[in-house]
């Protein structure tokens, strides 16, 4: 047997390895914020969900409304933003916090919004991942549940790519390729592979960016209302216009980046394979997201496991996460 495939199993643990599991937060934690598009004012309050739950949405300004699941067969529009709709209520711009739920591990959620945006916080994921932080993450009895990628599967629209391949852990990379020269300043690839590479440290800082005349026009179509230079880097003609400049040289690539795993979370479980985009944006991420749950032969659901003694099996996936729950068990 190969090395690789004593970490995967379907069900069953041996005494050695144990599986790893799902994970909620400890406490409930809110935050207040702004909508990027409407520019409405948001409290948002996460709570801690039963395993095998899913993310979910709960509109507590809308009576009566359902959970929304954060699934990508919700997925209503890609208008700028994700939003999830269910019984024609909606939830605009969760991609950042789905990024950063899936950076942190989390499997099970209930996100109460008092509107219908998500707040823009930073422009980032950071916020959320300072959030979820400050009361912690449990492990839950229940073995976290993966979708592996056993062939490639690719989607295109225009000459834009995105696709999957099968990996041992998870990788991805991503082209940016921009609109207006002042990009050429800056780096447009990048690629990480999150055994090695923090997503928290090197990619939930990466904010929203936009060129300041695409701003003017977007705010005079009622688009971008709640957008200012403190949750978006702002591009003039020469170069950024923030102050404080950026977090990453490459930080736009980042970006796209952290959108993209964001949409892919909507899956619902994290992927053990390759992401490749280029170009790729939330109407693509969400097509690849559809693609393989429609081609149920490209996959398979499995559960992960650690070797015990050795720490095996803990770097696949932004393991330092995992070692950190290994330490707190002791
Ligand atoms: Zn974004």
């Amino acid at each position: 047997m190969r090395d690789s495939e004593n970490r995967f199993a379907r069900c069953g643990e041996s005494l050695s390895h144990r599986s790893l599991n799902q994970r909620t937060i400890r406490d409930p934690v809110y935050g207040i914020g702004v909508g990027v598009h409407s520019g409405e004012k948001v409290r948002i309050t996460l709570r801690p969900a039963k395993p095998n739950a899913g993310i979910c949405f709960l509109r507590t300004d809308v009576r009566g409304a359902k959970a929304i699941p954060a699934s990508a067969e919700h997925v209503a529009d890609t208008t700028l933003a994700t939003s999830v709709a269910h019984d024609s209520v909606n939830v605009a711009t969760v991609e950042h916090l789905m990024s950063a739920l899936w950076g942190l591990g989390i499997d099970n959620l209930i996100v109460e919004l008092s509107a219908e945006e998500v707040p823009i916080m930073d422009g980032s994921s950071a916020p959320f991942i300072d959030m979820i932080d400050s009361v912690g993450v449990v492990e839950q009895d229940q073995a976290r549940q993966f979708i592996r990628i056993t062939r490639k599967v690719e989607v295109n629209q225009e000459d834009a790519l995105a696709s999957v391949s099968p990996y041992d852990g998870f990788k991805a990379d991503y082209t940016f390729v921009a609109n207006h020269p002042v990009y050429d300043q800056y780096p447009k690839y990048v690629e990480m592979d999150f055994a090695n590479d923090s997503y928290i440290e090197h990619v939930s800082g990466a904010r929203s960016f936009g060129l300041e005349k695409e701003l003017a026009y977007a705010q005079s179509i009622q688009k971008c209302l709640g957008s200012s230079l403190d949750n978006a880097v702002g591009l003039s003609e020469e170069g950024v216009l923030n102050r404080e400049g950026l977090r990453y040289s490459d930080e736009f690539v980042k970006h796209k980046l952290l959108d993209a795993i964001g949409d892919l979370y909507l899956l619902g479980k994290p992927i053990l394979g390759a992401f490749s985009g280029y170009k790729s944006g939330h109407a693509l991420n969400n097509k690849l997201a559809r693609a393989i749950l429609r081609c149920d032969d490209a996959w398979e659901i499995v559960t992960l496991k650690a070797d015990i003694q050795s720490g095996a099996g803990m770097p696949i996936l932004h393991g330092q996460i995992y070692s950190e729950v290994n330490l707190s068990r002791g």
